[in-house]
């Protein structure tokens, strides 16, 4: 059966994410830096994310093997969660902008690493994963479906509470005492509740 309409807004989403993502991965790529911890448990970790964003929300768009768990959105609903995507990109390319060439998919100290506390770092500490929550949520509206729609937000909520502490953790163990005090101005993921 045909797939709703939204099915193929969140495909033109993802494919935008990954434009605007890709420039970033190349580059952490080819700088030099030192990796914290297990490299395989953050690979698996960032596998696990892909899975539950991509891979499952693209079988659902180009295959019929998860119709049996299909349900239908109302359009009001659609428009909000495209919306709430789009929202998610504008953060997500702003937080790159601002993190630079600090960014790496693994975590990592680059051998010139600064501490950024400025742009929206200066609001939130990540606001990566904030706008991976939003484009998580949209996915529920825009994949209509039980399996792929809640993947994202499943994926992505174990992703947060496995990576963040080990983030916390390496960004305090290089910075000391300036990321302690940057970590007592912000929030971490929702700003001005401070
Ligand atoms: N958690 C952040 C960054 C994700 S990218 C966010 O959600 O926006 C992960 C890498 O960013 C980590 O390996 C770490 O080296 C780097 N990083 C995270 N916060 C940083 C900061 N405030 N300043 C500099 N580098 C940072």
């Amino acid at each position: 059966m045909a797939k709703p309409i939204s099915a193929y807004v969140y495909f033109l989403g993802w494919i935008i994410l990954w434009i605007l993502r890709f420039p970033y991965i190349r580059q952490s790529v080819r700088t030099s830096g030192e990796l914290y911890g297990s490299e395989r448990y953050d690979q698996f970790l960032v596998g696990f994310l892909f899975l539950g964003t991509s891979i499952l929300p693209l079988i659902y768009i180009f295959t019929s093997w998860l119709e049996f768990a299909d349900y239908a959105v109302p359009y009001p609903l659609v428009f909000l969660c495209a919306l709430l995507y789009f929202l998610g990109l504008v953060l997500l390319r702003k937080a790159h902008l601002d993190l630079g060439e600090q960014y790496s998919q693994d975590l990592e100290i680059k051998s010139d690493h600064v501490l950024v506390t400025g742009g929206i770092y200066g609001a939130i500490r990540h606001p990566m994963y904030a706008a991976g929550f939003l484009l998580a949520v949209a996915q529920i509206g825009l994949v209509q479906n039980w399996i792929a729609g809640f993947s994202g937000i499943l994926a992505l909520s174990i992703f947060y509470h496995l990576r963040v502490p080990r983030e916390e953790a390496m960004m305090s163990d290089t910075f000391g005492e300036a990321y302690l005090s940057y970590k007592e101005d912000t929030n971490a993921l929702i700003p001005f509740l401070h």
